[in-house]
Parts: structure tokens; sequence; C-alpha cells
């Protein structure tokens, strides 16, 4: 037997962004716990915003488990916060969510590490040299000195927890970066982004770096805009019949239930979406609906490889920003697809 240090890690209750939460509970196992051999176990839901002081107590339920390669026998335990009668709490999307293994999702997630309340590169009171080659770049003028290390050792930890992720790049902006995370199903694929979102904080406490999720963090006085990009969660998306049968007339049934459904998807896309959602900075403004090929000034670009094999793969839903809750992401493009019928 040896003592295994579970992490339990859940989302709060606060709005309009929910922030992760976790604490530590060692219990003995044999080898490496699985998913049903983990407990349930509870906190104290009036500091979360989950629950009045009088009667404060609310539910973990263990759902997704993980390696923590940064500790000795550490487990990163994802839960789905209930209330004590058994019902899935109000700030529990993940429990009622439309789920389906088939579709497929990558969830592109853009963040900037901010320093002393600015972003990486920045200097104090001032800006840096204007956007143009931070995009993929290399070289202290462009990344630092301190930026790839986190997001290689980030990569790292979330490789061994056995996350889903896909890659890495450093963005537009100047301590702008992104990963992609790709998943079979919405509550395997939003998982996985909760993780390595949680990996990414926490491992930014070292360095004395916060990670900023909103989507426009660098605005002018007054909000006025500037020419710095904003941050998204890029969701590219297929189902079995996208990738394997598709076709135009298909797809453009999904556009147009799409395009019905606009508001109802921004609504779920995060927070201040509007200052991001411009037209400009490879985005569609927020109260239009428009696809294109290629297009990245486009509301879904839709690649060209999809229009050269018949109409068939996956789309890419660029609207969702980086504090979006990809949970609910994913149940909501999978509430559209479920509109247009697929033969
Ligand atoms: P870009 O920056 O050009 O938009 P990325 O390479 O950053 O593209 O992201 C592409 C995303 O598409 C990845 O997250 C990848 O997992 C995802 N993806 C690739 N194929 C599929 C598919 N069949 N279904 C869903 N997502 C997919
Ligand atoms: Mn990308
Ligand atoms: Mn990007
Ligand atoms: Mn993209």
């Amino acid at each position: 037997m040896a003592k295994y240090k579970l992490e339990y890690i859940w989302l709060d209750g606060y709005k309009p962004v929910q922030n992760l939460r976790g604490k530590t509970q060692i219990k003995e196992f044999a080898s490496f716990p699985k998913l049903e051999e983990l407990p349930l176990w509870g906190f104290d839901g009036s500091s979360t915003q989950q629950a009045p002081g009088g009667s404060s107590d609310c539910v973990l339920k263990p759902v997704a488990v993980y390696p923590d390669s940064t500790r000795k026998n550490g487990v990163l335990v994802m839960c789905e916060v209930y209330n004590a009668d058994g019902t899935p709490h109000i700030s529990n999307s993940r429990a009622t969510i439309l789920d389906d293994a088939d579709t497929w999702f990558g969830f592109e997630q853009e963040y900037f590490l901010y320093q002393d309340g600015r972003p990486l590169g920045f200097p104090e009171g001032g800006y840096p040299a204007p956007q143009g080659p931070y995009y993929c770049g290399a070289g202290y003028k462009n990344v630092g000195d301190i930026a790839r290390q986190i997001v290689e050792e980030h990569l790292d930890l979330c490789l061994e927890a056995g996350i889903n992720h896909e890659g890495i790049n450093a963005e537009v902006a100047s301590g702008q970066w992104e990963f992609q995370i790709f998943g079979k199903g919405s509550k395997k694929a939003a998982d996985d982004v909760w993780m390595a979102r949680y990996l990414l904080v926490r491992l930014c406490e070292k360095y004395g770096i916060d990670v900023e999720f909103h989507c426009k963090p660098i605005r002018g006085v007054y909000n006025t805009p500037l020419d710095w990009n904003g941050s998204g969660m890029h969701s590219n998306f297929s189902t079995k019949f996208m990738r394997e049968v598709g076709g135009k007339e298909y797809f453009e049934k999904l556009m147009a239930a799409f395009a019905k459904n606009m508001s109802e998807h921004v609504a779920v896309y995060g927070p201040d979406n509007h200052f991001r959602l411009t037209g400009l900075h490879e985005t569609q403004s927020i109260d239009k609906f428009t696809w294109g090929i290629a297009d990245r000034g486009s509301s879904i670009r839709v690649p060209h490889a999809f229009v050269k094999n018949g109409y068939k793969g996956y789309l890419e839903d660029r609207r969702p920003n980086s504090a979006a809750n990809p949970y609910d992401v994913a149940s909501r493009i999978l509430k559209t697809i479920a509109e247009v019928p697929a033969k």
C-alpha cells in the first residue's frame, strides 16, 4: 500500500467566470487509484459562492483522474459539485451537458502570462513593439526569457497527466500563448481543458506569474480598442456524420442552424466577448454570423481540406473566448447540430 495525495479539483460558483479550486486528501491504495475507487468528498460552499453559511456543505464527486507528476504519488481528481440532496449544484453544468463520444472537439486555448499587472514583455506604463514578430516567434526580444520555460514545463505536465495535448505556439500579442487540446466527446475534451488550465495556473505560482484568461485584457481608456489581439478558445468540432458522410447540402443546413442560433451560442462563448469579436484581429463582429473557407475573419472557418474532401471533416468555430467554459461550448455546438437531420 502507498499513500496517495489526491488533489480534488472543482469549479467554484463565481460569475461570470468560474475559478478552479483544489484541496488535497491522503488515502492509501495498492496502486494508482481508479476513478471508481475514489470516494466522494466535501467542502465549504460558503467560501466559494456555492452555498449559504448556514448550510454550507457541498459534495465533490470524482469524474476524471490524472497522474500528477509534480508530486510523489500525486493524483489530480476532476470533480463535479453536488448539493447535499444528491442533485447537481447549479454551478455544475458538466452534469447536464450533451455528450457524444463520436463528436470530437479540438480546443485552442489562448491566454496571456501576466506579471505586475501587465503582460510579459510590456514595459511599465507603456507598450512594447507593435504586433507582428510575436506570433510563433523566437528570440529574447519577442518572447523574453521565462515564457517558453513555463510553456514547455506545462506541456510536459499535461503529457505526463495523460491529457490529450496537441501542441503549443506563441501568439500574436506579446506575452500571449496558445495550447491545443483534442478529445472525443464533450466531457473528455473539456475535462482535459480544465485540467490543463489548472496545471498552468498552478505551475505559474512559482514564477510569480498569473494566467490572464480574459478575452481582451489590453484595452485603452474607456475601453477604446487598441491594436492588440484578444484571446480565443477556437472550438474545432466534427461529428461522425461530418467526418464520414458530410456533403455540401448538409453543410449548408448546418450553417443555417448556426446562424439561427447565433445568440444562443454567443451567450455561452465567454463574457466580454464584444470587446474581442469586433471584426478586426481575425474575428467576425459579435452580431454577425458568417462562415468562410480558410477565412479567419468569419465566425466559422471552413478548412480548405473540408471542401476538397466533399464537405467532410471538421469546422472551426472561432467565437468562443479564452474564458469560456468548454463544457457549455461543446454542449451548445451539439445542441445546434442535433437540430439538423443527418441523412
Ligand atoms: P489554427 O491555429 O490554424 O486554427 P490549430 O492547429 O491551433 O489550428 O488547431 C486545430 C485544432 O483542430 C486542434 O485542436 C485539433 O485537435 C483540432 N482538430 C483536428 N482534427 C479534428 C477533427 N476531426 N475534429 C475536431 N477537431 C479536430
Ligand atoms: Mn491555433
Ligand atoms: Mn491562436
Ligand atoms: Mn484556430
